[in-house]
């Protein structure tokens, strides 16, 4: 049995700042001058929308359809400036974020190019720090912006194929939903759905589920719950809109026990700090593939603010009500207020001393050092996971080791640290199919790295195998994507297939080199290839191009190729 981790200690509650729920702001039009404008005409269809469950963190955003193409024009949602541009192969691949005159801000990403102006800037920061990852702060005079500008393409770079990542933040970068606006807000929308109810014992982890009967908005549970244990609920519920089919989630959750506020929890916007604690919402041990559900306890450990508890319990079902049947009542809500509740009843017996009720602290984890094997560090920080866990780490091989923790995935990444003599040691970890790299540092001395997310078996492993290079070819048009943008005659695409199926490639440091000239390129992880959008001028002046590249262990291959345009 684990141990009941209740401290009872006062806490402060900080969680009086979540704003009315699904009301729309006030005061703002369809559209007007201060309205958001709809930073697209690709389409109106929303892909994925706002706190969408991914695996590390929530969706920032929201995903607009750009109907499998690239190339469409992206407008300023508002007046105000340039703030930041990155580039990258990964994430948000081509990114610009614009601070508005009200201090607020939005955020374009997956861009396939940037206008003018931006795009002068970023080539220029590419070739003075010679990698093609960067980002830049811009100060407010350097590009000013009007809404309905256009400043982008969309694109495909990052991760995912083509379409527009949207972000809108307010002044304290927090992450609003930007459906809650309604010149945004493109959508048809329907009232969420609820398939089932659970109940977690808090001291053995025992999960009951029931399943629930029920017409329109109304629905009932099947089960009455009997517990023995202190206990949360958990909800399996889902919202739709666009090609969304009840995969999306409810923005509001609210749970009353006999007619009285117990715990709500607002989706429709976020902190900064919350972005990545997607884990203290999502039961992931029952969550499966769309099926999301969500808990409706506050892990105190965890300042979260998207829990507004109304009880002093936070949630969890203690000491607070007597023993006895309890009758209990769970709403979801949408961006529009369209809402779906489920109504059951559980019966308490709770044995032994009543504690006095108290906030309780779900304290889950220590900071802790473990020590696998000689020359290995690891550094667990404080709360690195989001719940109690036996935690096991051990040595399996020579170059081996395994941590263990109850399929918990990590909160917080873990330090490590690898006493090596090989610089060409790289860190692993098991896939289901193999080995995945992991990003590490090797100085030839110590091999360095931050786990996250997922625990499991790491090995550290030589790689002395260059990546290899396929034919190189020329195109007046993208080859990987449709682009719905004018055709550049002037320049033409330069590309070719980069594999490094080890320690994988240096996306940072691919170059092609024509005549004298040096280009960095652009990695595409999803098509394992390299694109360069080259002058056709120079291209027919020079009979050869050739491509230097490097893996992550710094093994390097050139290739020198002729051709003919
Ligand atoms: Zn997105």
């Amino acid at each position: 049995m684990k141990r009941l981790a209740l401290r009872f200690t006062p806490v402060i509650f900080l969680f009086l700042t979540v704003a009315g729920v699904c009301k729309r702001p006030s005061g703002e039009a369809k559209n007007s001058a201060s309205s958001y404008l709809f930073p697209t005409n690709a389409s109106h269809m929303i892909n994925s929308g706002f706190a969408d469950y991914r695996s590390s963190h929530f969706h920032g955003g929201i995903d607009i359809s750009t109907n499998g193409k690239i190339g469409y024009p992206v407008y300023a949602s508002k007046s105000g400036y340039v703030y930041r541009v990155s580039v990258s192969p990964f994430g948000y691949g081509k990114r610009i974020i614009l601070r508005h005159d009200d201090s607020t801000f939005t955020l374009y990403a997956h861009l396939s190019a940037f206008t003018g102006e931006i795009e002068r800037l970023v080539d220029s920061e590419q070739r003075i720090e010679g990698k093609y990852d960067v980002d830049l702060r811009l100060r407010h005079d350097a590009i000013r912006v009007k809404r309905g500008e256009m400043i982008a393409r969309t694109g495909a770079t990052g991760d995912g194929g083509p379409h527009l990542h949207f972000e809108v933040h307010d002044s304290n970068y927090s992450f609003i939903d930007p459906l809650v606006f309604r010149s945004l807000d493109v959508t048809r929308s329907m009232r969420p759905r609820i398939f089932n109810v659970a109940v977690r014992g808090f001291e053995t982890g025992r999960v009951r589920i029931s399943g629930v009967i029920g017409r329109g908005n109304f629905y009932r549970a099947r089960q009455t719950f009997r517990m023995t244990e202190p206990f949360y609920f958990i909800i399996h519920a889902a919202d739709s809109y666009g090609r969304g089919r009840f995969k999306r989630p409810p923005k509001h959750i609210e749970l009353k026990i006999d007619g009285k506020d117990y715990v709500s929890v607002n989706l429709t916007e976020f902190k900064a700090s919350d972005y990545l604690d997607v884990r203290s919402l999502v039961d992931t041990r029952l969550s499966r593939g769309y099926k999301t559900y969500y808990k409706l306890c506050v892990d105190r450990a965890v300042p979260f603010t998207v829990f507004a508890p109304s009880s002093p319990l936070s949630g969890l079902i203690y000491g607070d009500l007597p023993n006895g049947k309890h009758d209990y009542k769970i709403t979801v809500k949408d961006e529009n207020g369209d809402s779906s509740s489920v109504t059951g009843a559980f019966v308490l017996q709770l044995n032994g001393p009543k504690e006095t009720p108290a906030p309780p602290t779900i304290s889950y984890f220590a900071e802790k050092d473990v020590s696998p094997m000689p020359g290995v560090a690891l550094h667990f920080p404080k709360n690195a996971f989001v719940e109690n866990v036996d935690l096991e780490v051990k040595r399996v091989a020579d170059n081996a080791f395994n941590i263990k923790s109850d399929g918990m995935p990590l909160r917080k990444r873990v330090l490590l640290t690898w006493k090596v003599d090989d610089p060409k040691l790289q860190l692993f970890r098991r896939g289901r199919y193999g080995w995945i790299h992991e990003p590490c540092m090797n100085d030839g001395d110590v091999l360095t790295a931050r786990i996250g997310y997922e625990t499991g078996e790491f090995a550290a492993i030589r790689d002395d195998v260059p990546p290899s290079v396929g034919r190189i070819m020329v195109s007046r048009k993208n080859p990987f994507y449709v682009s719905v943008a004018p055709t550049d005659f002037k320049r033409y695409f330069v590309y070719f297939r980069v594999f490094d199926n080890m320690s994988r490639v240096d996306t940072d440091d691919i170059l092609l080199r024509v005549g004298t000239q040096k280009f960095l390129c652009e990695y595409d992880i999803d098509k394992r290839a390299a694109i360069c959008n080259v002058d056709a001028a120079l291209l027919r002046r020079e009979k050869y191009v050739e491509v230097e590249v490097r893996d992550n262990a710094g093994n390097r291959r050139v290739v020198k190729s002729r051709f003919s345009l």
